[in-house]
């Protein structure tokens, strides 16, 4: 059995770093800050094997070099396509891995950054069916997705489609608590769509409760992200009439939503 843990960090932030335990192995994902994790791992009595870094930003990277003084054995593999401090295995997306005694696929993701790639793997659950994981750092977010600070709307449409083209059941692990932010624009941009209504009641009860939002799946997301619902028609007519423009593509849909995003 697969075990995954988010782990708040630079709460400021929103961050989490993802734990994740499988057949005796330890993997951190995104250790941005390395005291709060150390932390976690000497409480829970566990070592460190392997760090996964999706790209390039200092609420990504910053913990990696004291993760690997505080455990010597622990090796990173990451993005291949920026300078990351400590970096063992540069990974340009398109390589397979063999960790913790599971299978993965690595791919680019530009959009947030140039250098962003995510981490995507199966486990069998106890039915005997196939789960998908993926660690999709600042790529899409629940109900969101990360600013464009380096990419084009194209390549960011084609990052996020990459993930929602897996099963619908797949869980994403993204890096960010800003889900109930994320859903008062989804709101803005459909507030007709019911399923957004149900998931701001959830999300919010979580929140109170102190518990995080996160993970969220492909299905939940396709339901009700703005940014994935480029060729819905509610989405279209509210790109439409902020931009004044007629929009043929769901990549401009996109590019119109992401800029009223950044206003909003
Ligand atoms: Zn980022």
């Amino acid at each position: 059995m697969i075990k995954v843990t988010p782990l708040p960090i630079i709460e400021h932030n929103g961050n989490y770093a993802w734990i994740i335990e499988h057949a005796g192995k330890v993997t951190v994902v995104d250790p941005g800050d390395a005291q709060p994790i150390i932390n976690h791992l000497r409480e829970q009595d566990l070592d460190l094997d392997y760090i996964l870094v999706t790209h390039k930003h200092w609420d990504h990277v910053n913990g990696i070099l004291d993760m690997k003084n505080a455990f010597p054995n622990a090796v990173v593999y990451g993005t291949g396509h920026a300078d990351i401090p400590g970096l063992d295995h540069p990974i340009l997306g398109g390589e397979p891995l063999e960790l913790m005694g599971l299978s993965w696929k690595t791919w680019h993701t530009p959009g947030h950054t140039l250098d962003h790639i995510v981490f995507y793997t199966e486990t069998t659950n106890p039915e005997g069916e196939s789960q998908g994981h993926i660690f999709s750092g600042d790529n899409i977010f629940a109900c969101g997705c990360g600013r464009m600070f380096e990419g084009t709307a194209d390549q960011y449409y084609e990052s996020l489609q990459s993930i929602v083209n897996l099963p619908l059941d797949t869980i994403i692990y993204c890096t960010h608590e800003y889900t109930l932010a994320n859903i008062q624009f989804a709101l803005h941009v459909e507030p007709n769509n019911t399923y957004i209504l149900h998931r701001q009641d959830v999300c919010t009860d979580l929140r109170d409760k102190g518990k995080p939002t996160l993970p969220t799946t492909v299905v939940e997301e396709l339901k009700s992200n703005p940014f994935v619902r480029c060729d819905q028609p509610d989405v279209v007519r509210a790109a439409e009439q902020a931009s004044g423009q007629v929009l043929a593509k769901p990549q401009d849909v996109f590019a119109v939503i992401r800029d009223m995003k950044d206003r909003f």
